[in-house]
């Protein structure tokens, strides 16, 4: 059976060492602060929002968040970022996704000031981590690759295959496993063969949304399975999330695997509260190495 990745436990690790950090410049008379923009009325987005204030508060760090209605112009959204972006007390902006259909995410995000780019999406972040010199990397792939690292120290040279290729998963996550010199496939949904080629990952990471889309037919045994989907389901009026692997048929055949909840989820919050450390410290002329 696989061994079961435990990112809530992993989690907590790293948030225990940004505690350490948060505590550091608190001496110094530093309170790192994050800023959240939520537009819409997504209740996913607001569940995720409320557990970043949550764990922000827990480590002693400041949070604001600017909830905006379904209705937001761009304009609406740009003068609030543009707000954010000279406020001297806020560290960190984060746009958090998805936004209703009349704005564009990939526009909005990169108005925020790269130096308080909290989740590494506006162009010039995504563009160091494209060149091989990342600085501000998204957090769920942070979250990943720590996941990946628990169980294979050693990347380089493995087949990693990443499905889905979206601006907040997929596209930086390949970028980050290719930096970390694994071969690696991005899948999408144009993709042919798309069984063949996951059965040759040493590394599979799903990042479609579907649940039981990876089946035991995916899966090469002793792979490592990262299963980042997130899906809400009802069954006889029992509401469940789970990921987008099959668990239990997936598991007699890999290596590792995540679990959905408390896999990739409790890292990617944690990596936007590192992050925002990162980021004060920077705004902050501090050097705190992790
Ligand atoms: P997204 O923007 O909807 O992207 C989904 C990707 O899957 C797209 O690239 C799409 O291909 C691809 N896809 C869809 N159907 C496919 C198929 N049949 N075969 C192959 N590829 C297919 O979603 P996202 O924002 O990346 O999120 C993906 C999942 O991860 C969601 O369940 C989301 O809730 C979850 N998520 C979890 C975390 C976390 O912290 N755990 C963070 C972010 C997202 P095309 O590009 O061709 O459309």
């Amino acid at each position: 059976m696989a061994t079961i990745i435990d990112g809530k436990a992993i989690a907590e690790k790293l948030c225990a060492q940004i505690k350490e950090k948060v505590d550091k410049l608190r001496k110094l008379g530093i309170r790192p602060h994050i800023a959240m923009i939520n537009i819409g009325e997504n209740p996913a987005s607001k569940i995720y929002v409320s557990k970043k204030e949550k764990l922000a508060a827990s480590l002693g760090i400041v949070s604001s968040v600017y909830n905006l209605g379904d209705n937001t112009t761009e304009e609406e959204a740009a003068n609030l970022t543009e707000c954010l972006n000279n406020d001297k007390t806020v560290h960190a902006v984060l746009l958090q996704s998805p936004l209703p259909k009349n704005l564009q995410f990939g526009k909005s995000v990169n108005l925020i000031r790269p130096d308080k780019d909290a989740d590494g999406l506006t162009l010039l972040n995504l563009g160091k981590l494209f060149s091989g010199e990342p600085e501000i990397v998204p957090c769920t792939p942070l979250g990943v690759l720590h996941l990946l690292r628990t169980v294979r120290r050693n990347i380089a040279g493995l087949h990693a295959v990443v499905i889905g290729r979206s601006l907040i998963v997929g596209r930086p996550l390949a970028q980050l496993l290719l930096n970390a010199n694994c071969s690696v496939t991005v899948l999408h949904s144009y993709s042919e063969n798309i069984r063949e080629i996951c059965r040759s990952a040493d590394i599979l990471v799903s990042a479609v949304g579907r649940p039981l889309f990876i089946g035991k037919e995916f899966v090469k045994r002793g792979a490592v399975i990262i299963d980042v989907g997130i899906n809400r389901t009802e069954t006889n009026g029992v509401k469940k999330i789970i990921g987008d692997a099959d668990f239990d048929a997936v598991s007699s055949i890999a290596e590792a695997i995540t679990p959905v909840p408390n896999g990739v989820g409790p890292m990617t919050v944690a990596y936007l509260m590192y992050n925002t450390v990162n980021l004060a410290c920077r705004i902050e002329g501090v050097t705190l190495n992790f």
